[in-house]
């Protein structure tokens, strides 16, 4: 008899093990989820970048380091996406 209580407790112990990650599962597949989202956004642009369609936006948004930027029109100086005017003529941008 004191076999099967064993089993019972090493079976109980299992199920209990089970219970807790299915508990933590939703995490795992939203966290895989956002993971392939964002992958796949990337790789949209690297290709829409690579196929050359968009080589113009390419050369006037992406550095080489990845940074994205916005080039003056009037002298050429590379100023944050989120500034309004140039940093070194100050005209708009
Ligand atoms: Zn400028």
């Amino acid at each position: 008899m004191e076999g099967i209580a064993a089993l019972y407790g090493i079976w109980g112990i299992f199920l209990l093990i089970l219970a807790i990650m299915a508990l933590f599962m939703p995490f795992f597949v939203f966290r895989i989820r956002n993971e392939m989202i964002s992958m796949n956004q990337k790789m949209s642009v690297l290709i829409e970048l690579l196929s050359g369609s968009k080589k113009d936006i390419a050369a006037k948004y992406i550095t080489s380091s990845g940074k994205k930027i916005k080039r003056c029109p009037s002298c050429g100086t590379k100023n944050r996406l989120e500034d309004n005017s140039c940093m070194s003529c100050g005209k708009p941008v």
